[in-house]
């Protein structure tokens, strides 16, 4: 089993452990919070464009259900491993808990290089994996999502072949659907603003306004270069972006809309007018108050910590920064929004996707914004109030009041028999 994975499972329980204790959580539900309640491994054979089977393996993953029905997306990649989906499904009961969505969390995955296969094999193997893991799925059971090389048309295959087994549609079985068949407004745009509007409830509490910071964003995709745009429109001043070709810089502030023209254009950010390039290690270090990872894990480490010098930290992307630079920065007093709560827009929006395709009742994207904004700012006070409280940093505030929350609903369940 690869090291990595093993330690994210290991890092997983490690975090658990320690909110177990600021909790002191009965010994019992720390037990039962360690281990996936359940778990199932199916073989996936599918038939090649050259007449050949391949079979690969898949996994669901159901960590809890204690407070609603599992949620948690797909992935397709050579590197998944049963650890992993289990971590990640653990995440997801903390991350939905958190922000008070009535889910639990779930995770699942097929071992494959999506890379390599052609639309029609992808196709075959999600149906096959659909059908294979169609047990456990459901609108009331565990509702799957996109997550790495998956997206809005494998949602699509996934719902259609579920419906098939029932004999009805039923758009309420995956979320992160096309928008013509139940799709959510505002699902694109859920991370980035969501995480926006995290952020502006951090600047409240240092007592500052959107239009008196300046912001530097690693990682300018889907969910950076939405929050980009959305903080360049109040007036934050966002002095540098970067993609993985480079970073830009400006003092005075970027054009994230130029950027994004140019970035669709050339295909990167790099060497658009008005705009110095600098290097991603640079951009970390940059004079800013607000630092804004939104592109890969482990970015910030035990080597750059000391020298960011923004004083907020939100993290868009998952796993950012280690647990060494999560010390360091907590020493120098850096406020970090950790990214069970920062990126937690976009679970938060399926939320509402899933609301909307069991009422078949369609929101606009002013409904679906305005209520995101709330639950963003409910899941920051909560987590704020924590970390005043029990003196703990943001993260392991967040992990506390998140799993605090699983084991107060297995409390009030009770234990069956
Ligand atoms: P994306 O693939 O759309 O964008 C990633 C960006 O990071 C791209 O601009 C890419 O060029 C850049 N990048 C890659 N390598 C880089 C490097 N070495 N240095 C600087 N930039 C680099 O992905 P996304 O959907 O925007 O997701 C970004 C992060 O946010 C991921 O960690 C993801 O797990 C997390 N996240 C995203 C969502 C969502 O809804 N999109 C939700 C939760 C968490």
């Amino acid at each position: 089993m690869p090291e990595k994975t093993l330690s994210m499972l290991n890092n997983s329980l490690v975090q658990l452990e320690n909110a177990a204790k600021v909790l002191e959580l009965d010994q019992w539900i720390h037990e039962m919070l360690k281990n996936p309640e359940r778990v199932l491994i199916v073989s996936v054979p599918t038939q090649m464009d050259d007449g050949t089977t391949n079979v690969f393996t898949g996994y669901r993953c159901q960590f809890s259900t204690a407070r609603g029905p599992a949620k948690g997306g797909i992935r397709y990649h050579p590197n998944v491993t049963l650890d992993e989906v289990i971590a990640l499904s653990m995440l997801m009961t903390w991350k939905c808990a958190l922000v008070g969505l009535p889910f639990g969390g779930g995770k699942g995955g097929v071992v494959c290089n999506p890379k390599e296969m052609s639309e029609n094999e992808l196709r075959r193997m999600t149906r096959r994996y659909t059908a294979g893991i169609l047990p456990l799925i459901g609108p009331e059971q565990d509702i799957p999502a996109p997550d790495v090389y998956t997206g809005p048309r494998e949602m699509a295959w996934i719902m259609d072949t579920y419906s098939m087994f029932k004999g009805y549609s039923v758009p309420g079985v995956v979320t992160g659907k096309p928008l013509n068949i139940g799709g959510s407004l505002g699902r694109n745009i859920a991370t980035g603003r969501g995480a926006s509007f995290v952020l502006f409830e951090a600047l409240k509490h240092f007592n500052l306004s959107p239009s008196e910071v300046t912001c530097a964003i690693q990682g300018f995709g889907n969910a950076g270069s939405v929050a980009a745009l959305f903080l360049h429109e109040v007036g934050t001043k966002v002095i540098a972006v970067s993609d993985s070709k480079g970073a830009v810089y400006n003092k005075e502030g970027v054009n994230p809309s130029k950027l994004l023209t140019h970035k669709q254009k050339t295909g990167s950010v790099i060497n658009c007018e008005g705009c110095e390039t600098i290097s991603n290690a640079e951009l970390f270090e940059l004079d800013c108050n607000v630092l804004i990872p939104a592109a890969l894990e482990n970015v910030i480490t035990k080597k750059n910590a000391s020298n960011i010098s923004a004083k907020i930290v939100i993290e868009i992307a998952n796993g950012p920064t280690t647990s060494e630079a999560d010390k360091i920065l907590y020493e120098r007093d850096v406020f970090l929004v950790p990214d069970i709560l920062s990126n937690a827009g976009g679970v938060t929006v399926s939320y509402f996707e899933w609301v909307q395709s069991l009422t078949s009742w369609l929101w606009t994207e002013d409904e679906v914004l305005t209520r995101l904004e709330k639950i963003m700012q409910q899941g920051f006070r909560d987590t704020l109030k924590v970390y005043k409280e029990k003196e703990i940093d943001m993260r392991t505030a967040a992990q506390v009041f998140a799993v605090d929350r699983v084991a107060d609903a297995i409390k009030t369940r009770g234990l069956f028999p």
